[in-house]
C-alpha cells in the first residue's frame, strides 16, 4: 500500500515543503538493489563522457546517474516515484527524499537523542561538523541540515545528504559478478577518500563495506562518522576501545592498545580488500579473542615488538599460544584477482605492526592502484573534464583536506544547554545566505512514518559513548 503526503509544508515564513512519498511495507527493491556496476565493467580505451558534460553521449544502457543532472529532473510531485527508508547510518534511519527546490533526490537523515547528555550532544555535533567540513567527491558530506524550530522546542536535528543507491556489504553478499576492474576502482577511492580524512586529522573508526555507499556507476562514498574522531597527538591520553565492528578491527584495538592512529583505518581496508576478492569476511571470529587468533592464524605470532603497547591479558594470550607461522599464501586462493601485485598490496595493509603498516596515502602509490586511478579519472571524477580533443587530467588525483578539522570547541562545552545554543546557532549561520531553507511537519502522516521507524532503529543500536 503507497501513500504519498507532505511532510514538509511551508511555514509562515514561506519555505518550499518536501513532498515525501512513502511506500509503507514495501519489498527493498529500488534503492537498496544491487547496481548493475556498468561503469569499469566497459572496456578499457572504451570512450566514456563525464556525466556533466557528456550527457548520453556514451548511448547504450541507462545507467542510473542521479546527481548527474539534476535539472532533467521532473519536480511536480505527481510524476515523482515512490520514496523509502534505505537504513544506513549507525544512528538512525536514513529515508529518501525528494527535495522541492529541485526536485532532486537526496537522503534525509535523523540524527537521534542529540539532548540526552553532555557525551551524546558532544558526539552529534561533531559529526554535524564533520558533514559540513567534508568537501570530497569520496566522502560523504551535509548538503543542507532543515531549518531548526525556536530553540525551547529544538529537539532533533535532520540533515541532507546525497542519495547512494546501495552499500559495498549489499555488493559483496549480492549474486552481482565483481571483477577486477570493480575491485580496482572501488579500493581506489576507498583509499583516496580515507587520505583525505587522515589529511583532516579524522580517524573514521568503522570503516566496514556498510559504511562504504554506492551508486550503479561505482562511484563510492565514505559514510557514517558517528564514531569518527580527531586524531589524539598525545600518545599518553587514553582512547576508547569500542570502535570498529569487530570483523574489521585492528589488532592493535583487539589488544586493548589505549593509544592507536589512522593505520586502524587501513586494516580495515585491507579485510575489505580481501573480502572483495573473496567475497567473504576475511577473518569472521565469534569474539575478539577469536578474532586475534584467526588473525595471528594468518600473519603468524607477532614479533614481541609489535606487543608493546597491548595490554597484559592479550600479551599473556599470545605468548601462551603455540607459535604460530605465517599462511599468507592463502590469500592466493581468494580469488583469481589475488594476482601477485594484489597480494602484495594486500600484505602491506594486514601488517600487524600498525607502525609498519602501509599509511592510506602510501597504498594510493602503489602499482596495483593504477588502473583504478586511471578509471575513475577517465570517466567517474569530478575533478578532470573532457574536451574534443581529449581528456583533461586534474593536477592532484588525490587532494589533501584544506586545513585540520578543529574540535577544540569540544572543550568549551560544558552542558547540554549550552551545547544546544551552540548547535542551533551553528545551524542558523550554516544556512545564512543558502537556499530557502526547509522545514518540517511533525503532523502529517509521513513524518510518524518516519520517526515510528528511527525509534525502532535507534532502540537496537546500543554502542558505547565515548570520549
Ligand atoms: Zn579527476
Amino acid at each position: 500500500m503507497a501513500f504519498r503526503g507532505d511532510l514538509f509544508p511551508g511555514s509562515e515564513l514561506g519555505h518550499k515543503y518536501f513532498c515525501v512519498n512513502t511506500s509503507c511495507g514495501a519489498p527493498s527493491t529500488g534503492l537498496s538493489a544491487t547496481p548493475c556496476l556498468t561503469g569499469p565493467t566497459a572496456p578499457a580505451g572504451t570512450p566514456r563522457h563525464p556525466t556533466a558534460l557528456g550527457g548520453s553521449a556514451g548511448g547504450g544502457a541507462a545507467v542510473p546517474q542521479p546527481y548527474s543532472n539534476p535539472a532533467s529532473e521532473v519536480p511536480s510531485p505527481p510524476e515523482m516515484e515512490p520514496d523509502r527508508p534505505i537504513g544506513y547510518g549507525a544512528f538512525g534511519v536514513v529515508w529518501s527524499v525528494t527535495d522541492p527546490r529541485d526536485g532532486r533526490k537526496v537522503a534525509l537523515k535523523k540524527m537521534p537523542n542529540v539532548f540526552q547528555n553532555l557525551v551524546s550532544c558532544k558526539r552529534v555535533f561533531r559529526e554535524l561538523r564533520m558533514l559540513c567540513f567534508f568537501k570530497h567527491d569520496n566522502v560523504l558530506s551535509a548538503l543542507d541540515i532543515l531549518q531548526p524550530p525556536q530553540i525551547d522546542c529544538f529537539e532533533e536535528i535532520y540533515v541532507i545528504t546525497e542519495l547512494m543507491q546501495s552499500d559495498l556489504h549489499k555488493v559483496i553478499v549480492s549474486p552481482q559478478p565483481l571483477t577486477t576492474d570493480h575491485i580496482k576502482v572501488f579500493l581506489y577511492q576507498i583509499l583516496r577518500g580515507l587520505k583525505y580524512l587522515h589529511s583532516a586529522g579524522i580517524l573514521h573508526r568503522d570503516i566496514k563495506p556498510g559504511n562504504l555507499l554506492v551508486n550503479s556507476n561505482c562511484l563510492l562514498k565514505i559514510c557514517d562518522f558517528g564514531l569518527a574522531r580527531v586524531e589524539e597527538p598525545d600518545p599518553s591520553r587514553h582512547m576508547t576501545q569500542e570502535v570498529v565492528t569487530q570483523y574489521y578491527r585492528a589488532p592493535e584495538v583487539l589488544m586493548g592498545c589505549r593509544h592507536y592512529g589512522s593505520a586502524i583505518d587501513v586494516w580495515s581496508v585491507g579485510c575489505i580488500f580481501a573480502e572483495l576478492l573473496g567475497r567473504r569476511i576475511l577473518f569472521q571470529a565469534q569474539s575478539p579473542i577469536q578474532q586475534l587468533d584467526l588473525i595471528t592464524d594468518l600473519l603468524g605470532t607477532p614479533p614481541l615488538s609489535a606487543l608493546s603497547s597491548a595490554c597484559e591479558g592479550a600479551r599473556a594470550h599470545i605468548l601462551r599460544g603455540p607459535h604460530k607461522p605465517p599462511s599468507l599464501s592463502v590469500l592466493y586462493m581468494l580469488s583469481d584477482g589475488a594476482t601477485h601485485e594484489a597480494v602484495h598490496l594486500l600484505c602491506r595493509m594486514l601488517v600487524f605492526d600498525p607502525a609498519k603498516r602501509i599509511s592510506g596515502s602510501d597504498a594510493l602509490s602503489h602499482p596495483y592502484l593504477d588502473e583504478g586511478r586511471l578509471r575513475y579519472h577517465t570517466c567517474m571524477c569530478q575533478c578532470c573534464y573532457s574536451v574534443p580533443s581529449g581528456r583533461v587530467y586534474t593536477r592532484d588525483f588525490e587532494p589533501v583536506a584544506e586545513r585540520p578539522f578543529s574540535h577544540s570547541y569540544e572543550n568549551s562545552l560544558l552542558s547540554v544547554w549550552q551545547g544546544k545554543e551552540l548547535i542551533h546557532r551553528f545551524i542558523t549561520e550554516h544556512q545564512q545566505g543558502k537556499r530557502v531553507p526547509l522545514c518540517i511537519n511533525p503532523q502529517s502522516a509521513a513524518f510518524k512514518t518516519f520517526i515510528r521507524s528511527t525509534a525502532w532503529h535507534s532502540s537496537k543500536v546500543s554502542r558505547k559513548e565515548e570520549r
